[in-house]
């Protein structure tokens, strides 16, 4: 089976027919027996192009009982060889990462060039799985008592289920499946219905690997099948990404039916601009930062907080740029902005900005009733842009996710770090400043999970952690890196003595070091 003739990438005789989207469960692909389906747009034409298939009971049942099935073998499967598995699913992603880009442009919208970035921090993460033989070692002391040595080793958990947004469809799905698999454990994955092709892709790319089936599934749907995996006796562990009322429900659900659970959310970032800042260098990483992905990143900076005399030149320097930004379909050279991702995501962030009108923020860039020649029916939302902003407005209080920057100034940085730590999110935040001194303290003392000093997305590296603080993440470990691998196993003590001819008798009381 080839992965192209499988998922077709965008092409006119996929879109006249409408292509379905099945779920994948003990590898091979099955349509839903639910009789539910939901349609799946291409956002940049505005219509449907496609149909997902949404998970009732009895399918949810099928992934979950595939990968429970598939757990005792793969489990011990030694922890070179499954890394071996991840390095070949690392060499095919390489090999298909156009293929995956492709389907990411054609369902979320997102610009070729900024799909294959995605792509490759999801290979990132697979890289860093290659390492999991190394990961799990785990330490020995010889001697705790006499004839007595201890030591510590970490076991996968079991079924780790995956439930993610639609705004990275294949990188964010990477965050958590090289890990859990390498740890030892297998998988079902609920990826976001808006654009779940890629999931598809991610499956057939680890058959081919050499993963064995039953240890990676796929399950279509929507709150049915997370409330199903939630609720389901047979799920050890549940990581989240999206937005925070989702990420909360997640946390609080999967913890009361005994499951150990991460739920990534949202985020409002905000950008300080110092006054002895490279006012260029800060306009670049703002045009990128908030208007990349047309604004739909969890690190979007969508709050520039201008201190001192910054407000004046930062708007003078920015509004143009923002006036400009090249906004065409995703597979366009040079497109720098697509369209956001569905039509109610356009018509919200359209009447959010109408919002900050009526409060009395001074609308700079309007963004609103953008068309593009030839996708007249297409979600764009041109670049947005908001000066005067304070933080008791809806478009300040507010995950916009869309191509609005708010500019809130302040007098100083004492005051820049008052309202960044009223505020409830707390996932990326970004300083840009030439004082050493200055960064030092405002990395030091913020209370945001992810600091950038100059640097406007500060998104970990694979072998670093990712993950916000306040409500921007619930559950104690972030994803990926070292603490993706601590979420995806367990710790466990042991200690040996054998027998050495001397009889100790029997010791009542508590045992202490001899
Ligand atoms: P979302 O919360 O609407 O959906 C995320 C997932 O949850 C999807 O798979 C969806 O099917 C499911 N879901 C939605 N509503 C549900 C409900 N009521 N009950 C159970 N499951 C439900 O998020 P989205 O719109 O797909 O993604 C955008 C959001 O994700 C933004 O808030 C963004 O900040 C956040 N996000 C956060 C991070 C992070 O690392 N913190 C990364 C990416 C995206």
């Amino acid at each position: 089976m080839s992965v192209q003739d499988e998922v077709r990438p965008a092409d006119e005789a996929a879109d006249a027919a409408g292509y379905r989207v099945p779920h994948y469960i003990n590898g091979v692909r099955i349509p839903s027996s639910s009789g539910r389906t939901a349609d799946v747009f291409n956002p940049a034409l505005g219509k449907a192009v496609g149909q997902v298939d949404m998970a009732g009971e009895e399918e949810i049942d099928a992934a979950v009982a595939a990968a429970r099935a598939a757990f005792p073998a793969w489990s011990r499967v030694p922890p070179v060889s499954r890394a071996r598995v991840m390095f070949r699913f690392l060499n095919l992603l390489q090999e298909h990462r156009t293929l995956l880009a492709e389907h990411i442009v054609r369902e979320h919208g997102k610009v070729l060039a900024d799909a294959l970035g995605e792509v490759a921090r999801g290979i990132d993460v697979v890289e860093f799985s290659t390492g999991i033989p190394q990961l799990l070692k785990g330490e020995y002391t010889e001697q705790v008592s006499r004839g007595i040595d201890a030591w510590s080793i970490r076991q996968p958990l079991g079924v780790c289920a995956g439930i993610t947004p639609f705004n990275f469809p294949a990188m964010v799905p990477l965050w958590m499946i090289p890990i859990a698999l390498a740890a030892g454990n297998t998988f079902v994955l609920k990826p976001s219905e808006r654009d779940p092709s890629p999931s598809l892709v991610l499956a057939d790319l680890l058959a081919e690997a050499g993963l064995p089936k039953g240890a990676f599934n796929v399950l279509q749907g929507d709150k049915v099948a997370v409330d199903g995996l939630l609720k389901h006796d047979d799920v050890d562990a549940v990581s989240f990404v999206g937005s925070t009322p989702v990420a909360e429900y997640i946390y609080a659900t999967g913890t009361a039916h005994g499951k150990r659970v991460q739920a990534l959310g949202g985020a409002k970032n905000h950008m300080v601009v110092m006054p002895d800042a490279d006012l260029d260098q800060c306009c670049d990483a703002l045009m990128g930062a908030a208007y990349g992905s047309a604004g739909e990143r969890c690190m979007a900076i969508s709050v520039a907080v201008a201190v001192g005399d910054t407000g004046d030149r930062l708007i003078e320097k920015l509004a143009p740029r923002v006036r400009d930004i090249k906004i065409a379909e995703g597979n366009v050279d040079g497109a720098e902005m697509g369209p956001v991702v569905t039509g109610a995501a356009k018509a919200r962030i359209e009447s959010l900005i109408a919002k900050g009108v009526e409060e009395k923020a001074e609308l700079v860039v309007d963004g609103r009733g953008y068309t593009v020649a030839g996708y007249e029916d297409g979600y764009f939302c041109g670049g947005t842009l908001f000066d005067r902003v304070t933080p008791e407005m809806t478009i300040y209080k507010e995950e916009i996710f869309g191509p609005v920057l708010c500019v809130v100034r302040v007098p100083d940085l004492a005051t820049a770090v008052e309202v960044i730590e009223a505020n409830e999110y707390g996932n990326g935040v970004a300083i840009f400043t030439a004082d050493g001194g200055v960064a030092r303290e405002f990395t030091h003392n913020i209370s945001v999970g992810m600091v950038g000093i100059n640097v406007p997305l500060p998104v970990p590296m694979a072998f670093n952690s990712f993950g916000g603080w306040k409500r921007s993440l619930f559950g104690d470990q972030h994803i990926y890196g070292p603490e993706g691998v601590r979420f995806y196993t367990r710790h466990k003590a042991a200690m040996q003595r054998w027998p050495d001819g001397t009889s100790k008798g029997a010791e009542f009381a508590f045992p202490q070091m001899s």
